[in-house]
């Protein structure tokens, strides 16, 4: 017996798939575009870039690290190298742009950050301070997390003789924190995301 070519379930996907190929090449600009185009959403980005404030997030939560820009120039004699990073941001309604020392450096570990050295953050210190192995000679440090997710974020750094116990979570005027550049991103930068990476969805 002679099938129907019409209800041949294999004709049937044929054509669905010569439909969807059509429909694909007409319509969709992936397809029709240049090989070499540029990214049509890349002058927006540098627009927003440029305009809105921005205050480091942590990378993985997004809560702000409520720096205000307290960036500091706080150079480790241990630093292995610095590179600058020109950050850009809204203070009173005047853009500001700053150039950033984002320092690398080595804990005993051998393990190595990028650290950005803040006056301010909402990085909450954990555990007790250590004097030892210390990035800031006359400086002790300990850990700190985000305030909401945990994530380590970085350290903060007490000058020694202000140093007492475990607590605060927080440092003294003397103290400041190194935060790393890995683990925190921009306002700017998150304002053009729209969809976190699964590497930051741990
Ligand atoms: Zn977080």
């Amino acid at each position: 017996m002679q099938c129907n070519t019409f209800y041949n379930p294999i004709m049937l996907v044929s054509k669905f798939l010569l439909v969807v190929l059509c429909c694909c090449y007409l319509f969709c600009p992936c397809l029709t575009c240049e090989g070499d185009a540029k990214f049509p959403f890349d002058n927006q980005i540098e627009e927003i870039n440029a305009t809105i404030p921005n205050i480091f997030l942590c990378r993985m939560c997004g809560l702000s690290q409520d720096d205000g820009g307290s960036f500091l120039d706080t150079a480790s004699p241990f630093s292995l190298s610095v590179r600058n990073e020109t950050i850009v941001y809204e203070q009173k309604a005047t853009k500001v742009v700053k150039t950033v020392p984002v320092q690398k450096l080595k804990n005993p570990a051998g393990n190595v950050f990028y650290v950005v050295t803040l006056k301010n953050s909402s990085c909450k210190g954990v555990g007790k301070w250590v004097s030892d192995s210390t990035w800031f000679p006359g400086y002790s440090w300990k850990a700190c997390v985000c305030n909401k997710c945990g994530r380590h974020l970085g350290w903060m750094f007490e000058v020694n003789s202000a140093v007492k116990g475990s607590l605060p979570t927080q440092p003294t005027k003397t103290g400041f924190y190194a935060l790393i550049r890995d683990y925190i991103l921009t306002e700017s930068v998150a304002q053009t995301l729209t969809y976190v990476p699964k590497i930051f969805r741990e």
